[in-house]
């Protein structure tokens, strides 16, 4: 049988990356196997639409390279893939249960039923459904559907015994039923399944042989398991994820920004640095490598290697890791990247971005670091003259008079604009007066950009300025240090 895995998101308008690194995983073994990945949308819960959602979900999966097999644009054999598409289809399904005895009609409405959860609580119990409806005869059913009275369609859940089943990333699990089953709604008043029931549903009649999601389904399996019993279906190969962490304590939030796909590459991370990281976030290839392109990914996966502790999301790393992969972009890819970043300081100023790309390149650990960077091109930023000290360079605001001093002319006096030439005037003068070159050099940079760290030294940054900028600059270095 090939192994069919699936992604099942709901659309919420966001991927968190611990939804991204289930999509990867389940992606992954799929290919692994030589077996389908068919993304499922589940929107049975109206309430929570999204408008552009799916969107989201497409365009993410698009951006990481992870393409499915089936799904709701590309079809399939199993569509449609988006649940709320299938409405129809689970009732019958439900009412098969309920000719067996393993579901039952309620017609209890929201109020009765706070009424007596207020009751339990008031008592220090803690509410389940109380199986109210369960000893309704045939005909009272019958009366009441036929009055048109708003119904749902609950599973019958066993209240004794235990339910064990195994799981590939934490072993043989065992849930009392007591504690892990309740009388769970399978269809809704509107009409629409519950992701409980849906799920179920769906990855049997959509072949699923792999269930990969996150933990938090742990508990709830025995549930999922008691439908498939009940239908005498085959139960699937679970794969339990664990929670993707900001620390051993914290998850990753929405608030702090760190949850969601699109907060990181926003900032300017690339998805395959981030997918990259992702996935050594919950998995280990057994060996030292970190580096893995997808398809490397798809050769070193293994699901018996899938780590039982929760995985850390360490930002840091995340960002040496970008930081490699800026370092190793072809220079056209990093320039087209970089060049928005460049945009947001100095569209219009007529910087050659080809060049700064090239003196930015290994500086660049996340694109938006860029207008910082090299905001210092658009304007002269009002700096400390303390910058001119440097004692390594021996150099000091009086040193800096002197050495501008010096410089002032030679540039002045320069036709061809060019780095080389710069560089070679400018090293003829500092020879010719005995000058150590840093001395010269430190001042020079300091004057024409205003900040200590720049992409590039003073001859780089004199090219990128022009000539005109470059002595304006100058000149008012000179006049401040005269002044001080
Ligand atoms: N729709 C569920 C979610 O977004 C999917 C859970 C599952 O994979 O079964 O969490």
């Amino acid at each position: 049988m090939p192994v069919r895995t699936r992604f099942a998101p709901s659309p919420t308008g966001f991927m968190h990356l611990g939804g991204l690194r289930t999509a990867l995983y389940n992606y992954l073994y799929a290919r692994r196997c030589g077996g389908q990945f068919i993304l499922r949308i589940e929107d049975t819960d109206q309430e929570r639409f999204v408008p552009g959602a799916t969107e989201v979900i497409y365009d993410t999966l698009k951006g990481c390279g992870l393409t499915w097999d089936e799904g709701p644009d590309v079809g399939g054999p199993c569509g449609p893939y988006i649940q709320s598409e299938r409405k129809d289809l689970y009732l019958p399904y439900a009412q098969q249960l309920v000719e067996s005895g393993h579901a039952y009609y309620c017609f209890c409405s929201k109020e009765e039923i706070d009424e007596r959860r207020a009751a339990v609580e008031a008592a220090g119990g803690t509410w389940k459904y109380d199986k109210h409806c369960l000893h309704l005869s045939k005909e009272e059913v019958q009366e009441k559907l036929a009055a048109g009275i708003p119904w749902t369609i609950r599973m019958n859940a066993p209240t004794e015994g235990e339910t064990s089943y195994h799981d590939t990333v934490f072993g043989d699990m065992t849930f009392p039923n007591a504690e892990a089953m309740d009388d769970m709604v399978l269809i809704k008043q509107d009409g629409m399944p519950t992701y409980n029931f849906a799920n179920v549903i769906d990855d049997h009649l959509m072949g699923i042989t792999h269930v990969m999601r996150g933990m938090e389904y742990l508990s709830s399996t025995p549930r999922y398991n008691f439908l498939y019993e009940a239908f005498g279906w085959e139960v699937p190969t679970y794969v339990h994820l664990t929670t993707v962490m900001r620390d051993a304590q914290h998850k990753l939030s929405k608030r702090d920004g760190d949850a969601y796909y699109s907060d990181f590459v926003d900032k300017g991370y690339l998805p395959e640095a981030l997918l990259n990281y992702l996935a050594l976030v919950g998995w280990n290839p057994g060996d030292e490598r970190e580096f893995f392109t997808l398809p490397e990914l798809v050769e070193a996966f293994d699901i018996h290697r899938l780590n039982k502790s929760p995985g850390i999301f360490d930002v840091q790393k995340l960002t040496w890791f970008n930081a490699e992969y800026i370092r190793r972009m072809d220079p056209e890819k990093y320039l087209e990247a970089a060049a928005p970043w460049f945009d947001r300081v100095l569209a219009g100023k007529g910087i050659d971005y080809a060049r700064l790309a090239e003196l930015t390149q290994s500086r660049t650990e996340v694109f938006n670091q860029l207008p910082d960077m090299v905001a210092f091109l658009a304007e002269l930023p009002d700096y400390d003259l303390e910058l001119y000290t440097h004692k390594k360079m021996k150099t000091n605001p009086e040193v800096a008079l002197s050495s501008l001093k010096l410089v002032r002319p030679v540039l002045e006096g320069l036709t061809d604009w060019s780095e080389a030439s710069l560089h070679d005037a400018v090293m003829a003068a500092i020879q010719e007066a005995g000058l150590k070159n840093g001395a010269v050099l430190w001042p020079l940079r300091i004057a024409i950009a205003g900040v200590a760290n720049t992409p590039g030294g003073a001859f780089e940054i004199a090219a990128l300025l022009g000539r005109e900028e470059t002595l304006r600059r100058l000149d008012i270095g000179l006049r401040r240090l005269e002044n001080a």
